[in-house]
């Protein structure tokens, strides 16, 4: 690192993020069972008897959460996120005391919520529950859709088929949610080009704002990483998966989709405030089984463990926050986060900002770094900004993790 912050002792003293958090993450691990390449946190099977205790030890963490962190009234919290694990699995009476401890415990309430997503599957979408999550503030729903192909659901071991995953984006367009996404996935075992588009196309014609599109990743302890190992199935080459990606963004742009971050397209209005917030760099509240936060320079880990997560949430246990990791991190990490992060943005970073937040002019901080990539003509710089080149996105990863050395 050279220029302002050259000095070892100046990079790596403590990131103190000057911002309030206005971003709140809340886990919901139960999923009915666990598909074929998933390794997040998640509990699968017949779990019903501990969706209520959950939802106690969830509503307990947030209040510990933001009594320890509180909100700045001036700047209340603006987007709530309930991810999983399968959100929309959750039994419709532990909804309800969700929502109402929510309201409870989050400083401004729900109404403080400009976004709310809430993740669901396709196989738990009733109108019933479209209508309840509606009723409590629900302005976007994330659909896990994955594919239209039902082979290719099957293998990834998803309990939903095509035509259950069109019936949810059209019940919750029916029912006014007025942002909706849908997850797809490619790179799929065996998938071709000609099958991924296929999904493209039927993705593009119905009623979302927006859709992430994400490369699948075998990741060791899931089961595709065993069948990949054994010769059980086998994945397309790596330049396959690359035009597979390039082929969808050209569709999705021509559709009126932007691509405003390497691996999300929104129509105009329809991109995530929620998600903006953890590539811009913005601090964030998360609660639940293994979630991650991101509070004043402090990175937190929650315990992956259902068992060791309720205990220390028990009430009779002297309620402890189930922080199993918790990192300060360096001014020298996070400038490099905040490169990397921000560069994976259509928009870019915003040299402003990095002063704000650092002290220090971004051009200082990444002098050879920024030399070096915008000669290659990967990064260029304008208007105060820096951006990653359009035919470099989907390979970014390769030199921005430079940032990160920095
Ligand atoms: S539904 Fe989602 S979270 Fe649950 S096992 Fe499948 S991929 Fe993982």
């Amino acid at each position: 690192m050279t220029g302002a912050t050259g000095s070892p002792s100046e990079g790596s003293a403590p990131f103190v993020h000057p911002e309030p958090a206005r971003a709140l993450y809340v886990h919901v691990p139960f999923c009915r069972a666990r598909c074929a390449f998933c390794d997040f946190p998640v509990v699968s099977g017949r779990t019903e008897h501990l969706h209520g205790p959950y939802v106690d030890a969830l509503l307990q963490e947030l209040e510990l959460l933001f009594s320890l962190f509180p909100p700045d009234p001036s700047r209340p919290l603006r987007t709530l996120y309930v991810g999983g694990g399968t959100p929309s699995f959750l039994a419709r009476a532990e909804w309800e005391r969700l929502a109402e401890g929510l309201e409870r415990v989050a400083p401004g309430g729900l109404a403080s919520f400009e976004e709310w997503t809430v993740e669901l599957n396709p196989e738990d979408a009733e109108a019933d529950l479209l209508r309840m999550l509606r009723s409590f503030g629900v302005t976007r729903v994330s659909i896990g859709v994955q594919s239209f192909d039902d082979a290719l659901l099957a293998a990834l071991g998803r309990v939903h088929d095509a035509a259950r995953a069109v019936h949810a984006v059209e019940l919750a367009a029916g029912l006014g949610f007025p942002h909706i996404s849908l997850d797809l996935m490619y790179g799929l075992p065996s998938q071709t080009i000609s099958a991924w588009l296929r999904d493209v196309e039927r993705a593009l014609d119905l009623p979302v704002d927006h859709i992430s599109a994400y490369a699948l990743g075998v990741e060791p302890g899931t089961r595709f990483f065993g069948e990949l190992r054994r010769g059980r199935i086998a994945l397309p080459e790596d330049d396959v998966v690359a035009e597979m990606y390039e082929r969808f963004a050209e569709r999705a742009q021509a559709r009126g989709f932007r691509r405003y971050e390497v691996s999300n397209f929104a129509r105009p209005g329809g991109e995530s405030r929620h998600n903006l917030a953890y590539w811009r760099y913005e601090p964030y509240y998360a609660a639940g089984l293994g979630a991650h936060g991101f509070l004043r320079g402090i990175r937190t880990a929650n315990s992956r463990h259902l068992h060791t997560y309720l205990r220390r949430l028990a009430p009779d246990s002297g309620p402890d926050l189930p922080w199993v990791e918790v990192r300060s991190i360096s001014r020298a990490e996070a400038m490099g986060e905040f490169a990397f992060l921000g560069l994976r943005l259509a928009e870019g970073v915003d040299f402003e900002r990095f002063r704000r937040l650092f002290g220090v002019p971004f051009s200082d901080v990444f002098a050879p770094t920024l030399a070096r990539l915008t000669e290659a003509g990967v990064l260029s710089v304008r208007d105060g900004r820096a951006y990653v080149e359009e035919r470099w996105v989907y390979v970014q990863n390769t030199f921005l993790s430079d940032f990160l050395l920095a």
